[in-house]
């Protein structure tokens, strides 16, 4: 029944690939492959004064292919496409440019509540599955986002730094205690989000916090 069914579904609403708008799938292999992956770590450093030790950006921003897949899976909440965009992280993961990358758990950048309601899913945990998958770490929903900020984009560094201070909480500081924690998010600009996570992360007791990134943009 379920098969006929995806049938009839394919049907009606047939796959159409976000990159290059051909039939048969929501990312096509060769837009996938488009897709530069970083070869070595990316240089980028977070803000001067971010406690994040590293930040890990697997692949890079120019490709418009990249960008239309990233913005289906967050805008058009195509959650199909988690697999591919995961898939570009756990390539990465796979290849010398991650060496040196350390963890005992991963932590998903979280969404407020009610923004993860209105999508449905967070895009971060969705990559961080796959992540955890690959590299046999937990996903661990250790972080909380305690009140609603407003959207960084459009807001100048400074600006974004204090838009996300004090925005996220660890709620059972024991799940992070003594751990090394691999903080995974879709993007990174200029790192505020990501340095508001790890200062709690680093208040709950964690001993190192790297980032882990799809892209930058
Ligand atoms: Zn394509």
């Amino acid at each position: 029944m379920l098969f006929f069914f995806n049938i009839l579904a394919d049907v009606l609403f047939p796959k159409r690939c976000v990159g290059c708008e051909r039939y048969g799938a929501w990312w096509c292999q060769s837009c996938y492959k488009s897709v530069t992956l970083h070869t070595v770590q990316d240089a980028s450093t977070p803000p001067s004064d971010s406690v994040l030790k590293t930040v890990w950006v697997a692949a890079s921003y120019d490709q418009e292919s990249l960008q239309r897949a990233l913005h289906a899976f967050k805008y058009q909440f195509v959650t199909a496409l988690a697999k591919p965009l995961g898939g570009l992280m756990v390539d990465f993961c796979k290849s010398t440019a991650s060496a040196g990358m350390q963890a005992d758990m991963i932590v998903a950048v979280p969404l407020f509540y009610k923004r993860e309601r209105w999508r449905g899913f967070n895009q971060a945990q969705l990559l961080a599955q796959a992540v955890g998958h690959h590299r046999n770490l937990s996903v661990v929903p250790a972080l909380k986002r305690q009140v609603s900020t407003r959207p960084q984009v459009g807001l100048d560094a400074p600006a974004r730094r204090l838009n996300v201070q004090g925005a996220f909480i660890c709620p059972n500081p024991a799940v992070v205690a003594g751990r090394r924690v691999l903080l995974v998010d879709d993007v990174i600009s200029t790192g505020s989000t990501l340095a508001a996570c790890a200062e709690a992360l680093y208040q709950a007791g964690a001993v190192r916090v790297e980032a882990f990134v799809l892209t930058k943009n």
